[in-house]
């Protein structure tokens, strides 16, 4: 058996055709778990060969809306598709606060339209999905687990967001590490420490200076392109998947810029500056990538 890592959505909030809001897809066997819910992940699921019937768990990292902007889009199509009655609930995980408030009310527009579709089929208008809210732990804390994986949580650095986590899911394949919404922080290097891959959100501070300063508030709470490298390389990660990139590459020459500051902090493993639907595969503590992710690999 393997685990696969899939990338469901690279983007930020501001509009890309090419890049879904965030979101990462891990899969081991019958276990599918879903990490954040930005916009079109439905559609990225859906490419990626996975049916939302197949889906054990969501887990939320914060509640910034291109985290969560798809996420009713997942329960209602999790409901709507389900016309034979045969779709299980899935788990909902989500850091207490706002982002369980978000969770709490997200059906509440959607009374009506619930209601008249379960008329017409003749079915129980609630979702089913089970709220998870648990409070952001210090250091990383086991919040699910199951034959195929154990998902460990922990607060990032993300302020002024409250209570933004990222998390760490270990399989018996390997271990990934999913960053979140963060700074490079220690709280960061506890959930990658011995990780075979980390999906890390990646910021290029030289381009984001060039803006007005008004504009350059996003720097306070993101994660640095070298300060990424340096972190990386001291934990000795294999492999590297950048996502949620700010700003988005529109070019090669402008992809290859991060990985490029990446490697001047110090990284020399692999590099994959993410693409939607982008996937690595972990086997027994080895990883493979796709044909299209390995070029995208910068030399040392
Ligand atoms: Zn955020």
């Amino acid at each position: 058996m393997t685990t696969k890592v899939t990338i469901t959505g690279t983007g930020t909030p501001i509009l890309n055709p090419d890049r879904a809001g965030a979101g990462v897809h891990v899969a081991r066997g019958s276990t599918h778990l879903q990490f954040d819910a930005g916009r079109s992940t439905v559609n990225r699921l859906a490419a990626a060969g996975t049916s939302l019937q197949e889906l054990t768990a969501v887990f939320l990292t914060h509640y910034h809306s291109d985290h969560l902007v798809g996420l009713q889009d997942v329960v209602l199509s999790h409901w709507i598709n389900d016309i034979y009655d045969v779709y299980p609930s899935f788990e909902l995980f989500a850091p207490n606060g706002h982002t369980v408030a978000f969770c709490e009310r997200m059906l509440d527009i959607w009374e009506a339209d619930l209601a008249v579709r379960a008329l017409h089929n003749e079915r129980d208008p609630h979702p089913r999905v089970e709220l998870r809210g648990f409070d952001a732990p210090t250091e990383p804390t086991t919040i699910f687990s199951n034959d195929d994986a154990t998902v460990l949580s922990a607060e990032v650095r993300h302020e002024p967001i409250e209570n933004a986590v990222g998390y760490r899911v270990e399989t018996p394949d390997g271990v990934i590490a999913i960053s979140g919404d963060t700074q490079v922080c220690d709280e960061v290097a506890a959930l990658a420490d011995g990780a075979d891959v980390v999906v890390y959100e990646a910021m290029r501070m030289d381009e984001i200076r060039k803006r007005p300063k008004d504009k350059q508030y996003i720097i306070e709470y993101n994660a640095d392109t070298r300060l990424i490298g340096k972190q990386m390389a001291e934990l000795e990660v294999p492999t590297l998947m950048l996502t949620h990139l700010i700003p988005a590459p529109f070019t090669d020459a402008e992809k290859q810029a991060f990985a490029d500051e990446v490697r001047e902090g110090g990284y020399e493993g692999n590099i994959i500056v993410c693409d939607d639907l982008d996937t690595v595969t972990l086997d027994d503590g080895s990883v493979s990538t796709p044909m299209n992710a390995t070029r995208k690999q910068a030399k040392p």
